[in-house]
């Protein structure tokens, strides 16, 4: 996964594209990420009580990994991710600005 936990994104697919927020979870299993407040849906409940109304509830819904583009911290653009090996060690680094992420 080129997405981490804490990694800032753009949203670039689907009804929450141009949005931006942080990364809450990473689930790369699915190649989903969690993305604070966005992406957000509805879900109707039932009461469970007679007489009570139902209501809604918000839920942060996973997004697919590549409906988001990380932005870096540096030159504050989102960027696709590039890695380079160093020392035996996978390093992300900005393709605009070479910066390491
Ligand atoms: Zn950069």
């Amino acid at each position: 996964m080129k997405i981490r936990k804490g990694d800032k994104v753009r949203i670039i697919k689907g009804k929450d594209r141009g949005r931006e927020n942080t990364v809450e979870e990473v689930l790369p299993k699915k190649g989903k990420v969690l993305v604070s407040g966005l992406n957000i849906y509805k879900k109707a409940v039932r009461s469970k009580q007679q007489g009570q109304k139902g209501g809604t509830v918000e839920i942060t819904r996973p997004l697919p990994v590549e409906n988001v583009m990380l932005i870096c911290p540096k030159c504050n653009k989102p960027t696709r991710v590039r890695y380079k090996v160093e020392e035996d060690k996978k390093r992300r680094i900005c393709k605009k600005c070479q910066n390491l992420l």
